[in-house]
């Protein structure tokens, strides 16, 4: 971790001092023997955020019969410490919200802090954790770092948030590659420099890792993590892969049921436009709980059909090979060594299964570059590989093969599938363009080849299918590009398998 960079981050002198009421807070939280009488002293003196922490207890999130009108009454009805937290967490919102700089809108950050408290509070509650509260101000507060970063470097920062996307764990790879420190070490380092609870100093520096945490922990991590992913899903308009994510995550932690999955969507949601209302957010474009839901049915369903033991084992080994194995660092895809290490392991599974190959080359991408700059050209790689990400279904895995080249491995997929899902990615890449070089907007297609090994891949196959699958890619350039190209083997000798100089 670069120690410099970080102690210029906290010397930063834009960055907001810490508010006088969010001081005195912090103090009673230090006091065991706080009680009413000075939470009601502190908040007196802030009517503002008093008003917020009433209307919030006031909420459906509360589900409380009786209006609560004073802030004696609620600690009362809901224990000290839920009065604390929550105008802990309300008192330290402006630092967030106030988080502006001249080109940059911090909005959307703020939005998903206000939907991943209100989830990791649900989750909390569903799955018995005791400090729900501390879920949500945990989960309110873990982009501390992000909003730091945001007032000390501004400009470049910007960048790395989008070139980022909306995926904080990819964030943190960029942050480390580029900063040689990341947003959580950044807040967890305030956190202790304004002399937060331990607790939630740790919360801060492990919620993009919650297993990192200490055992004891690492349920209130995991809630604090998984409503992060519940807000991303939210957020990411039509994101496949954030519904995955956050299904395999609830699944992995909590063993959260369908019905489970349906109560906290519908609470996170109502919950987070109400508090959306009282921080006067607008709540901007976001998916309803619906569309989430169909999606994560889809997928589940998919899951089921796909349920035979060798599939889930490969699926498991999917997950895993992605946690552990490198990606490429451009585009945050699994690079060629976890491809290698993907085929050599579907070629050893042995369930005589289909598995495609989708290649994909993107046309005439020197032009690109050429005409737009290197940039530009970079980021139609990186947006490519996201339209790729949330378009493949989950039994795909989406490689980067190698400079504009990307290969699309597809489990128990036959080829008139891939040849489907090939079309449809055809299809979405030439609707819109990729990225913008200033305000021209570079638009560019992409060939696809698609191959089938019918009765899956073997050890000495392996190498065969993908020069099939590039001679495939090829016939599509010979075509005129922008289309797709299937080419049916009939035969799995690698012998008998065409290579490149092979047309359709
Ligand atoms: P075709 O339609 O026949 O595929 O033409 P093409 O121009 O796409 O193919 P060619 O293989 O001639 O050129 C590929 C170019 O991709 C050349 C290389 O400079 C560029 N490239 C490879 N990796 C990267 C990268 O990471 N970023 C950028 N910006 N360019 C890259
Ligand atoms: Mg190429
Ligand atoms: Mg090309």
């Amino acid at each position: 971790m670069n120690k410099r960079t970080l102690a210029q981050v906290l010397e930063c002198p834009r960055l907001p001092s810490l508010p006088a009421v969010a001081v005195q807070i912090i103090d009673l939280c230090r006091q065991d023997h706080a009680g009413v009488a000075d939470i009601g002293q502190v908040l007196s003196h802030d009517p503002a955020l008093s008003a917020k922490v009433l209307q919030t207890i006031n909420s459906s999130l509360y589900g409380m019969r009786q209006r609560i009108s004073s802030v004696e009454r609620a600690v009362v009805m809901l224990g000290l410490n839920t009065v604390k937290m929550l105008s802990l967490g309300f008192g330290l919102l402006p630092i967030l919200k106030d988080a502006a700089g001249k080109d940059y809108d911090p909005l959307p950050l703020f939005r998903r802090s206000l939907y991943a408290a209100t989830a990791a509070r649900t989750i909390a509650k569903q799955v018995g954790i005791a400090e729900y509260e501390e879920a949500f101000l945990g989960a309110l507060l873990e982009d501390l770092g992000v909003f730091a970063l945001l007032q000390y470097l501004h400009t470049p920062y910007v960048q790395l948030l989008q070139q980022a996307g909306p995926r904080h764990s990819r964030l943190c790879q960029l942050e480390q590659r580029q900063l040689d420190l990341d947003h959580p070490s950044v807040g967890a380092a305030l956190a202790e420099k304004w002399l937060f609870p331990q607790w939630l100093i740790e919360v801060i520096r492990s919620h993009e890792d919650p297993s990192s945490a200490p055992p004891p922990r690492r349920p209130l991590l995991q809630a604090v993590a998984l409503g992060a992913k519940v807000a991303d899903c939210f957020l990411t308009l039509g994101g496949q892969s954030e519904v995955d994510d956050y299904l395999s995550a609830a699944q992995r932690w909590f063993a959260l049921d369908p019905k489970a999955n349906q109560q906290l969507l519908e609470t996170t949601y109502a919950g987070t436009r109400e508090l959306s209302r009282f921080f006067d957010i607008p709540t901007g474009a976001v998916r309803g709980p619906d569309e989430i839901l169909v999606q994560a049915n889809e997928l589940l369903l998919q899951l089921s059909l796909n349920a035979s033991q060798n599939v889930s084992a490969l699926q498991e080994r999917n997950r895993q090979l992605r946690r552990q194995s490198d990606t490429d660092p451009l585009t945050g895809l699994a690079n060629r060594r976890f491809l290698d290490a993907y085929l050599d392991h579907l070629s050893h599974v042995g369930d005589h299964k289909p598995v495609s190959l989708i290649f994909l080359d993107v046309d005439h991408f020197k032009q690109i570059n050429d005409t737009f700059g290197h940039h530009a050209g970079d980021q139609v790689l990186v947006q490519l590989a996201r339209l790729l990400e949330e378009t493949v279904p989950p039994n795909g895995l989406v490689s980067r093969y190698g400079g504009e080249e990307f290969l699309l491995v597809m489990a128990t997929c036959t080829l008139a599938c891939a040849a489907a899902l090939a079309e449809k990615l055809r299809l979405a890449v030439a609707a819109a363009p990729l990225a913008q070089a200033g305000d021209r907007p570079v638009a560019v297609t992409i060939s696809l080849g698609v191959v089938c090994a019918e009765k899956g891949l073997t050890p000495d196959t392996v190498l065969a299918y993908l020069q099939a699958a590039d001679a495939a890619t090829y016939a599509a350039k010979k075509q005129g590009r922008n289309c797709v190209r299937t080419l049916a083997l009939q035969n799995r000798r690698t012998d008998q398998i065409p290579s490149r100089s092979v047309g359709d």
